[in-house]
């Protein structure tokens, strides 16, 4: 049997691929298994536009079988197979695929979601194998054909037996050395853990015949272990079904297992979108930051999926930093992957997804606040720093987006309020919106500049994280009003003006007290000031440059 030999750009390009093309040599599964699931969906498409009969959607699987003495691993699919040529032209040519001419000539038909397009995957094989074969029977065909390769060396093509149509590859994994490890690629929980990891969503069954103990019939407390087959990948994205065929506990359900939570989610978001990019999202806020969440641990990202397959496990482009809380995952089929599908190949259309979930995301967030206000004040509990931090951030840029979310604790209403009911609140003389900064409400409540304020029914913003006043700085004002400390020195009321007069008498006439207050706290201190802002209390400190007391607090403890 005459050996042909891959063409000289073959050889390099095969030697690229299954040295660099991929940074992990797992996914050659995930290449395998879209194939055979590509192939499936042409025999099944074929079925339905050429009325051939004695096809139906059930009997199509993916099976896979490992052997360790033998160190074989089989992935075999019922689907169209291929011809000797078809052997030929797309398994020898390299960046050949069959699959893109297949989606090229059967554009936008329903129900069919190929993937392959580059003409590289199958090759990814060599990664694992020291040998792949690869026996096939075209539907249609009486004839099978075997194609086998150990690589670089060039591969040969012959007739030979098997029964029914569709493919079945057959890798032999190679051996463990020092630094490259095999042996779990034929290790049953290995198998079943890269097809939950890439391929639960295939839209056919990858069957695997599996050890499973179980109680014994008939018999009390013994066990007994069975070989059964199983089907290995769960196939409906739960993200693809209608919205109102999922109940709240399978979406409780699906975000518990696939991001780790204990806790149920605060809020499930799921959106279908149609358009220039098309994608699903299944987005999750959770009912508690994670542990690590206000760490440099924490990796934002949702999970990025092309029709079903998992691209990216966290894909941080499409969540700003100020949502970095939300889980979840999108999936889409209009994405331009680079060829190793690790990477995209240019990012218009994530940017265009990312901006959209930051609308939603964004959407969601406020009508939790309107219907749930309660679930929002304890969103905000969770998250509100994140928030504040995205306002800080972005220098203003994202002002616009993130500055109706903000809630504040409000001397009059005793709990948290948003800005826009704190202008709608406003005395008609009122030209500030107010605040005060401090560690705790109560600490706050105490603050002797508060009082004249307060004695004026004016309402209050209490400030009782470090980010608070920073943010509110680059915010600068809302709804046209601007902000305005407690602690400062001019609180921009009528009060002010007209008592100037009256202070300026008294400061002349106490003019050696305050020279001697001002002495004696030399270095603490300033100046030392007549002040019309206080009731009860006899003295009060303020700040007075642009800078408040509580912000040079935070500023003198920063490391510098
Ligand atoms: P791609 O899937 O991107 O097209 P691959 O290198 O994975 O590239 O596969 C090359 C081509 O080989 C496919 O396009 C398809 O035509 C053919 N092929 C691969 N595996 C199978 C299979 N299991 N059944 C039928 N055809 C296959
Ligand atoms: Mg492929």
């Amino acid at each position: 049997m005459a050996k042909k030999q891959f063409k000289a750009e073959s050889k390099r390009l095969l030697d690229l691929m299954i040295h660099s093309i991929y940074t992990h040599k797992e996914i050659f599964l995930r290449e395998l298994i879209s194939n055979a699931s590509d192939a499936i969906d042409k025999l099944y498409y074929k079925s339905l536009t050429e009325n051939v009969t004695g096809i139906t959607r059930e009997q199509f699987e993916i099976r896979i079988a490992a052997d360790k003495e033998s160190r074989l691993l089989t992935i075999t699919d019922n689907g169209i197979g291929m011809t000797k040529e078809e052997l030929e032209s797309n398994l020898g040519t390299i960046a050949k695929s069959g699959s893109l001419n297949f989606k090229k000539d059967n554009e936008q038909k329903e129900d069919i979601d190929i993937i392959g397009q580059f003409g590289v995957g199958f090759y990814s094989a060599f990664m694992v194998s020291s040998e792949v074969k690869v026996i096939s029977k075209a539907y249609g065909e009486g004839q099978a054909y075997c194609w086998e390769s150990s690589g670089t060396e060039g591969y040969s093509i012959a007739e030979c037996e098997k029964d029914g149509c569709g493919t079945e590859i057959i890798l032999k994994i190679k051996e463990d050395t020092e630094d490259e490890k095999y042996d779990e690629f034929l290790q049953e929980y290995r198998i079943r853990s890269l097809i939950k990891r890439y391929s639960d969503y295939i839209r056919y069954p990858i069957r695997m015949k599996t050890e499973q103990r179980r109680p014994k019939e008939g018999s009390e407390g013994e066990f007994e272990t069975v070989i059964e087959d199983q089907t290995l990948n769960s196939m409906i994205p739960i993200w693809r079904k209608n919205k109102n065929e999922i109940t709240e506990d399978e979406y409780n359900g699906f975000y518990q297992e696939k991001f780790f939570d204990f806790a149920n989610p605060a809020k499930v978001i799921h959106t279908n979108v149609e358009g220039m990019v098309s994608y699903n999202a299944l987005l999750f806020i959770p009912s508690k930051p994670p542990y690590n969440y206000y760490t440099k641990e924490y990796e934002k990202g949702l999970q990025l999926y092309s029709s079903g397959v998992l691209i990216m496990d966290k894909c941080a482009d499409l969540l700003p930093d100020y949502f970095s809380f939300v889980k979840g995952l999108v999936d889409s089929q209009d994405l331009s992957l680079n060829i190793s599908r690790e990477m995209l190949q240019h990012d218009r259309q994530l940017k265009a997804i990312s901006s959209r979930i930051e609308k939603k995301i964004k959407s969601e967030l406020t009508e939790l606040m309107n219907v749930d206000r309660e679930k929002y004040e304890e969103f905000f509990k969770n998250f509100g720093l994140q928030i504040k931090y995205g306002i800080y951030d972005g220098y203003g840029a994202n002002k616009e987006t993130l500055k109706d979310l903000l809630l504040f604790y409000s001397s009059t209403e005793k709990k948290p309020v948003t800005l826009a009911e704190y202008v709608s609140r406003m005395k008609e003389d009122q030209k500030f919106i107010y605040y005060a900064a401090g560690d705790t409400v109560e600490r706050i409540d105490r603050l002797p500049q508060t009082e004249l304020l307060k004695d004026k029914g004016y309402e209050i913003l209490y400030f009782t994280d470090d980010i608070d006043e920073f943010a509110i700085r680059i915010l600068s004002e809302f709804d046209g009003k601007e902000f305005k400390s407690v602690s400062g020195d001019d609180l921009g009321i009528e009060e002010d003006q007209k008592e100037t007069e009256e202070v300026k008498k008294e400061t002349e006439d106490n003019k050696e007290l305050l020279t001697f207050m001002k002495d004696t706290l030399s270095g603490k201190v300033s100046e030392v000031r007549i002040s019309q802002r206080l009731k009860t209390h006899p003295v009060c400190l303020s700040s007075g440059g642009s800078i408040s007391i509580e912000m040079e607090k935070i500023l003198n403890a920063m490391p510098s």
